[in-house]
């Protein structure tokens, strides 16, 4: 089986040894807690050491197989970037598999290999479903004076191991595409620099020939949606500093896909390319790979909307002008940081035609037409259902007044904005605001963007 048979074969058998109980990206770390308690201790995954978050919740190191070559992966620095720990879940479930057809593979691995593993390596951020640790402290930033303990339990790790190879695994913003294509970039890789002059020695080469090894794997998957970060060399982030220190070091950023909000797919494509990438590390054949290969990545842009409405035509003291307006969507999420609703904003209006949108709509046959508030003030958020809201829909009315509205998650479900005070109505057509907004074609609204989603109306 050649290395594409083999990335096929295990991107199929994906759906076996996902790990079911981690069913969307806001799991929290008593989740994977109980997963890690309950690997069996007479299994081949061994549990090494436990360290501690700022406030005491564990951090896992892992281990499996005895080979000589030493890898390190590790997630989550980052809380709220949670798909490579999902994948990892993946890959444990698999590693533990036995009596079936990958049985050769998994003794590959462990005759070769020694894999460590840290999952959720910031759990005290990914409780909140946030960036920060507790102290709201960027810890990718700490990697030199290590002044947490998230910190200088990697840092331990990577010094107790020594590990030949590492794999920083993130999650990049979703609005990340391939430049100058409306592909988002689905994969981002680095080998980070080790120093400002950008220098490639045997450390950081065998980096670049292991991505490309992965490239491979998602391009097989997910023709075009790679990208390559710029290498600027960074003193205080981990993956500088571990390539610094002697380990190859690789950073992942898993990025957005159409119709993958939860990153579900992601997470199949990142079960079979790390698995891939300890095949080639295994068998040694990443070391057929050309550096230029790495350098031929397409760059990383950031020109990425969820909603763009093209050509929109819109009244200005000096006539009629056309513009395009890029649409963003932010989540908010709720206080246990289990559920979320997203808010929309403007990103930016006037020429993008270098921006692309996960959704476009072509609206050069369209006027713009600002939204209404209705005239009446809501006692209660539940009046909304005693209203006709078609009806209002149709004549352009989507913001309504509640003074006594407290923050609320079940009307995120109607197509139409709900404010505490006329004032808080922010839906001019200006970078930041919250889009709110009519489609008008020969004096009939057809289209309504409300909290930058488009519906149509009369239906
Ligand atoms: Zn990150």
């Amino acid at each position: 089986m050649n290395a594409q048979q083999h990335a096929g074969a295990l991107y199929q058998a994906h759906d076996k040894f996902k790990e079911e109980s981690l069913k969307n990206r806001r799991f929290k770390h008593a989740d994977i807690k109980s997963l890690i308690q309950n690997i069996d201790k007479n299994g081949p995954i061994k549990i090494i050491e436990e360290g501690k978050s700022v406030e005491g919740r564990s951090i896992f190191h892992l281990k499996y197989g005895q080979g000589k070559t030493v890898l390190l992966l590790w997630s989550q620095m980052h809380g709220d970037e949670p798909t490579a720990t999902m994948a990892l879940f993946d890959i444990f479930n698999f590693l533990s598999g036995s009596s079936d057809a990958f049985d050769d593979f998994r003794k590959v691995i462990r005759e070769n290999l020694t894999l460590h593993f840290i999952p959720m390596l910031n759990p005290d951020g990914a409780d909140r479903y946030q960036r920060r640790n507790a102290m709201n402290v960027d810890l990718n930033r700490d990697a030199q004076v290590l002044e947490f303990p998230e910190s200088k339990f990697l840092k331990a790790v990577r010094d107790a191991t020594n590990a030949d190879f590492g794999f920083n695994l993130h999650d990049q913003s979703k609005y990340y595409n391939v430049d100058k294509t409306a592909n988002t970039a689905a994969v981002s890789f680095l080998a980070p620099a080790y120093n400002y002059e950008k220098e490639i020695n045997s450390t950081r080469q065998k980096a670049m020939q292991t991505i490309v090894v992965m490239n491979e794997v998602v391009q097989q998957i997910l023709p075009g949606h790679v990208g390559r970060y710029n290498d600027d060399f960074e003193p205080r982030a981990f993956g500088d500093n571990i390539q610094k220190w002697g380990t190859s070091t690789i950073l992942v950023e898993a990025g957005g896909i159409r119709g993958d909000d939860e990153k579900q797919f992601n997470r199949k494509i990142h079960f079979t390319m790390l698995l891939s990438a300890f095949k080639a590390l295994a068998d040694g054949s990443y070391q057929n790979k050309e550096v230029a290969a790495y350098e031929d990545i397409p760059k990383n842009d950031r020109k990425m909307a969820d909603l763009i409405i093209r050509n929109l035509t819109v009244k200005s003291p000096d006539g009629l002008k056309t513009m395009d307006v890029a649409i963003q969507r932010e989540e908010v999420q709720n206080e246990s940081a289990t559920d979320f609703y997203y808010k929309s904003k403007i990103a930016d209006l006037g020429d993008l035609s270098t921006f692309f949108g996960y959704q476009e709509f072509e609206a050069s046959a369209f006027n713009y037409k600002r939204a209404k508030v209705y005239d009446q003030k809501l006692a209660k958020i539940g009046d909304l259902k005693n209203l006709d809201l078609n009806a209002l829909l149709n004549q352009g009315i989507s913001e309504f007044i509640c003074p006594g509205m407290k923050e609320s998650f079940e009307i995120s479900s109607l197509p139409v904005n709900v404010h505490k005070s006329a004032e808080e109505v922010d839906i001019d057509l200006k970078p930041e605001s919250n889009p709110s907004f009519f489609l008008e074609r020969d004096g009939v609204l057809e289209y309504g963007i409300i909290n930058g989603y488009m519906i149509q109306l009369n239906r």
